[in-house]
């Protein structure tokens, strides 16, 4: 579906550790393809274990760094560096919430990435105020940071384990703390993080593209609750607190966030999203001529109903990539033409033809009964869309910005009313127990609260 009606990606993070190696420059490529998981700010921070500096701007990655702040951040004494791409979930988008957040003291430094959402956040600050920290941002970051900061005299093992005692909710850390390289996962694991190996250095990402794109080697994921600690020494790792048992990896990584060649779980993303498009035909299959994608976030699962489906699989919506923000505000009509701007239909394909429409969810229902319009008025004769996720009906308090309630059209309606609504000639949904035998999993092995309201890890402004 279209990226501006779409549930938006969270974070993206990334760490080095190494010796005589371009760090910044690998950090840059890291998060470079780490770009859709957030496109609002960039940072790159980089020490020698006494001496931190850092460079964060708001902005794609290729537009915040240039030659001139890339030299200054590539220094050869150096031997850590993290690296972050920010999509605001918590906190505003100002450039004072750009990540890695810094903190320097007499002889060190800490930088911290982190992806996901912290459900506890305002309590931890409170508390934390009244001790007498000071914030300098308003992004629940900064509780994982100023938590680390009173502990760190310590060391990582006792600063990370006050935060997997205090903090609450879903997050994923990549952390310089003075000469060390941290990684942190919160114990149910709900946001990504996995461990590479480039040469002898490692390597932190949120995802397995990042790695490919540096010429390093996915070994493994971190696990939920494992602390992470590379130095001069090595790798230590320990697990700091044990899962919850009653919810995991987010599954929406799976359906739509990481990039179809990143690897989580030991399963190819791209793999399990054609799987998940097989399931889909064979729990709504429809007489039709051709089976098309909505670019790009249908592609791997109309690839899967195809096959699965014996229909021919054809490309018939034309991505215009040079569409970012347009001046158009909302109304059916602008919300049409804007859809039009970005996904043209070729006619030759649609002329007459049964097709099956795939994506992978529908949040508001709004572009979608944009798109049915256009490819109706291309000369298709019917519309079977087909979706392979579950109806979206729980907004995400773990690192998603997605709509209220009010807003998510299968909260609110039934199956028969969104097709009616889009004006497609049938809707199909995949079952929780179509996507989990896609996925070969059970759903406590996952978090599925968006489609559920299962919040296993409490909710924002519960303990508020
Ligand atoms: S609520 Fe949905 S989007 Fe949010 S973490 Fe859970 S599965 Fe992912």
């Amino acid at each position: 579906m279209l990226h501006e009606a779409k549930l938006k990606e969270e974070c993206g993070v990334f760490g080095i550790y190494g010796h005589d190696l371009e760090l910044a420059k690998l950090a840059y490529f890291g998060i470079f393809s780490l770009q859709h998981r957030g496109q609002e700010s960039a940072g790159i921070a980089v020490s020698d274990g006494q001496d931190l500096i850092s460079h964060k701007g708001q902005g794609l990655v290729a537009d915040v760094f240039n030659e001139t702040n890339m030299a200054q951040l590539s220094r050869s004494k150096d031997i850590v560096a993290v690296a972050h791409t920010r999509y605001s979930t918590a906190g505003g988008k100002g450039i004072i919430n750009a990540q890695p957040l810094v903190a320097r003291y007499l002889n060190g430094g800490m930088a911290l990435a982190h992806n996901g959402n912290l459900v506890n956040a305002a309590s931890i600050r409170r508390k934390l105020e009244q001790e007498g920290y000071f914030f300098q941002t308003d992004s629940d970051t900064e509780c994982i940071l100023n938590i680390v900061a009173r502990y760190r005299h310590g060391g990582p093992e006792v600063a990370m384990q006050q935060v997997v005692e205090r903090v609450r909710g879903a997050y994923s850390v990549a952390m310089i703390f003075d000469d060390k390289l941290i990684g942190l996962r919160d114990p149910d694991g709900i946001r990504p993080l996995c461990l590479g190996k480039l040469g002898d250095s490692w390597v932190l990402a949120s995802e397995s593209c990042a790695f490919t794109a540096i010429g390093a080697e996915l070994i493994r994921d971190v696990k939920p609750g494992e602390l992470i600690i590379i130095d001069s020494q090595g790798l230590h790792s320990k697990i700091l607190s044990s899962k919850s048992g009653k919810g995991g990896l987010c599954i929406f990584e799976y359906i739509y966030f990481s990039r179809p060649d990143s690897t989580i779980n030991g399963k190819s993303i791209y793999k399990t999203r054609e799987q998940m498009g097989r399931m889909l035909a064979k729990q709504y299959p429809v007489a039709a001529d051709i089976v098309t994608p909505v670019p790009d976030s249908g592609r791997s699962a109309a690839v899967g109903y195809a096959k699965e489906s014996g229909i021919h699989f054809t490309e018939g919506l034309i991505k215009n990539r040079y569409v970012a923000r347009t001046f158009i505000t909302p109304g059916q009509e602008e919300r049409e033409l804007k859809v039009r701007l970005k996904l043209s239909p070729i006619p030759e394909v649609f002329r007459d033809k049964r097709v099956v429409l795939v994506d992978d969810s529908i949040v508001r229902g709004t572009t979608i009964k944009s798109l049915i319009n256009i490819i109706k008025s291309a000369g298709a004769k019917e519309i079977h869309v087909r979706v392979s996720s579950p109806p979206y009906i729980s907004p995400c308090y773990y690192g998603i910005d997605t709509p209220n309630e009010a807003d998510l059209i299968a909260a609110n309606y039934s199956t028969e009313e969104i097709c009616q609504f889009i004006g497609a000639d049938s809707l199909g949904y995949l079952s929780m127990e179509g996507l989990m035998e896609a996925l070969n999993g059970k759903p406590h092995q996952f978090c599925t609260a968006c489609f559920t309201g299962n919040y296993f890890a409490g909710r924002v402004g519960d303990d508020d």
